[in-house]
């Protein structure tokens, strides 16, 4: 059976889906309030995290929600919905799982991907005390993707930027430079900040507190918008001939590490990924996590989400009608209304987080 009613319109809605699933299904719930922030009629925000099973088993699966803030509407539906679909009944005893919820909450709750500080929180695990890391290929493109105005000829005009990189420089420093991550511009796209963003503190705290014990740690970092419509693709970043590539295979199958499904033609070298940072966080603790994707349009259409949404909060106050329309699609990208997509997205997830499940039982 499954109930959309799951996939919220809010994040208040969201939020409070998943503390009432926790509490109904026997679930913990801690609170981590982010301070000086609201949602956008006032709401306050949080990351909250649900704690199944028992809290010192030695094996912990970590589920988490709204890396990129927007995309956690579909996160968190997934969340709720292995919840009161009997996921915490089926749990062995000596695994728990435990789901962080809104990663981003202020980008959930005002419908962006970036966070307060248009930070692009997956580029902000890095350290920050050393300097960052330079990207001048995205110096060069940022002037030709930033645009004043966002009308048909300037996009176009970005995109033949974006074509002309490419064609100079190849696929692989086109994916580096576009979206492996950028230090240098705060007002620019995968923005990964130049100090750890409250997210980032909050995340290390409650990993530390709720998965330090363990013996063997999961984690699936929630996403849609890469990979084709109604399906899903992973993105793992553990080394080939590592036990935790084959950890990752044995357990969701040979999509988990042969990048089946990616739509990008070359996959970027990431900088700053909460996956990579679990594992770092958890340095004496057997770790497999992965990035899950739910994909939703085709990838120029995506990339012409992501550029809009970022014209619309560097340039969209002076536009406010043109701003509404965009606003629509931009969210419609990232979270699709369509039942048949919501369907496949609980579906999946669903059996995404179960096999994690069996795994870490078996492991
Ligand atoms: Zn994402």
């Amino acid at each position: 059976m499954h109930d959309l009613s799951v996939f919220p319109a809010t994040y208040a809605e969201a939020r409070a889906r998943f503390i009432d699933a926790c509490g109904r299904r026997g679930g913990r719930v801690h609170s981590l309030a982010q301070r000086g922030e609201s949602g956008p009629s006032g709401e306050p925000l949080f990351l909250d995290v649900g704690v199944f099973g028992n809290p010192k088993a030695p094996k912990v699966l970590v589920v988490g929600s709204g890396t990129h803030g927007v995309e956690g509407y579909a996160g968190s539906a997934a969340q709720v919905g292995w919840i009161l679909r009997g996921g915490p009944e089926a749990l062995p005893a000596d695994v728990a799982v435990v789901f962080t919820h809104a990663h981003n909450p202020w980008g959930f709750a005002h419908g962006w991907r970036e966070n307060e500080e248009n930070v692009d929180l997956n580029r902000n695990f890095v350290p920050h005390d050393a300097g960052h890391p330079a990207n001048p290929g995205y110096a060069r493109l940022h002037p030709q993707i930033t645009p004043d105005e966002w009308n048909e000829a300037g996009v176009t005009r970005v995109f033949d930027a974006l074509e002309a990189f490419r064609e100079q420089h190849g696929e692989q420093a086109f994916s580096d430079a576009y979206n492996g991550g950028q230090y240098s511009h705060a007002d620019g796209i995968f923005f990964g900040g130049q100090r750890e963003q409250w997210s980032h503190a909050a995340l290390r705290e409650a990993i530390g507190t709720h998965v330090g014990h363990a013996r063997m740690a999961a984690m699936i970092d929630l996403h849609t918008g890469i990979g084709p419509a109604l399906d899903h693709i992973f993105l793992g970043f553990h080394s080939p001939g590592s036990a935790a590539h084959e950890r990752a295979r044995a357990w969701w199958g040979d999509r988990a590490v042969n990048r089946a499904g990616v739509t990008h033609k070359a996959v970027a070298h990431y900088k700053g990924l909460l996956v990579d940072a679990f594992c770092d966080w958890l340095p004496g603790v057997e770790t497999t996590a992965t990035v899950v994707e739910f994909g939703t349009l085709p990838r120029p259409a995506m990339q012409r989400a992501v550029l809009s949404g970022r014209w619309l909060r560097f340039r969209g106050d002076a536009h406010p009608e043109q701003a509404r329309t965009i606003k629509g699609e931009y969210i419609d990208a990232f979270y699709p209304a369509a039942r048949e997509w919501r369907l496949a997205a609980s579906e999946q997830s669903k059996d995404i987080i179960d096999r994690a499940v069996s795994g870490l039982a078996r492991g």
